[in-house]
């Protein structure tokens, strides 16, 4: 039954962590720092349809910034506007979280609100020759967590 579902959903998200159900970064839509607002961009964010869009900058895993689809709305693709100069005026913080952290934990964070549905996991790298230092590994949102509720599989 649904409810029957439901319920035991919300109690094994203490038993998942949000590795276990996160999107890697190599899946992840994601737009350079230095892209540049043109039509050929926006068509792209258009097709690829989601809202929030990491925005790296050299690096894949060297998330510094999102940018929210809502803040193109007064965007003129024919003005060329340089992404950075939307992430500097909006500058809309990312929330990092750790591969170990479970569902419960993330899920209270995001009804929290102060920041955001979308999460960057972190994961530890150590590899004896130089310190060890972080790494963004993938993406969870609240819909991954909600899906998990709901087991939607
Ligand atoms: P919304 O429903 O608020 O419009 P959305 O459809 O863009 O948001 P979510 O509903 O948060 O995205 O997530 C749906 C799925 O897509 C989740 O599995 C999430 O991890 C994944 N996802 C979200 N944003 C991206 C992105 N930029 N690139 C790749 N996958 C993403
Ligand atoms: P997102 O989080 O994907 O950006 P959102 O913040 O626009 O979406 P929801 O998170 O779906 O909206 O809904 C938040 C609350 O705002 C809900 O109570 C919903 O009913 C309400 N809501 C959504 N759209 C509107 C709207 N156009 N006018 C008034 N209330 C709205």
């Amino acid at each position: 039954r649904d409810e029957v579902n439901i319920i035991s959903g919300a109690l094994d998200l203490k038993k998942k962590t949000v590795s276990e159900v996160m999107t890697k970064l190599d899946d992840v839509f994601m737009l350079s720092y230095e892209a540049v607002l043109d039509f050929t961009t926006m068509s792209e964010i258009r097709r690829n349809g989601y809202s929030r869009i990491p925005v790296y900058e050299r690096d894949r895993s060297n998330i510094v910034g999102v940018l929210y689809v809502k803040d193109l709305v007064l965007m003129d693709p024919d003005d060329d506007t340089p992404l950075k100069t939307l992430c500097d005026f909006y500058q809309n913080t990312c929330f990092f979280t750790f591969h170990d952290t479970t569902l419960d934990v993330i899920f209270r964070q995001f009804k929290g609100g102060d920041r955001g549905h979308m999460a960057f996991i972190q994961q530890v790298i150590d590899t004896g020759e130089k310190d060890p230092f972080y790494e963004v590994i993938g993406i969870v949102t609240l819909e991954d967590v909600i899906e998990e509720i709901i087991q939607a599989e």
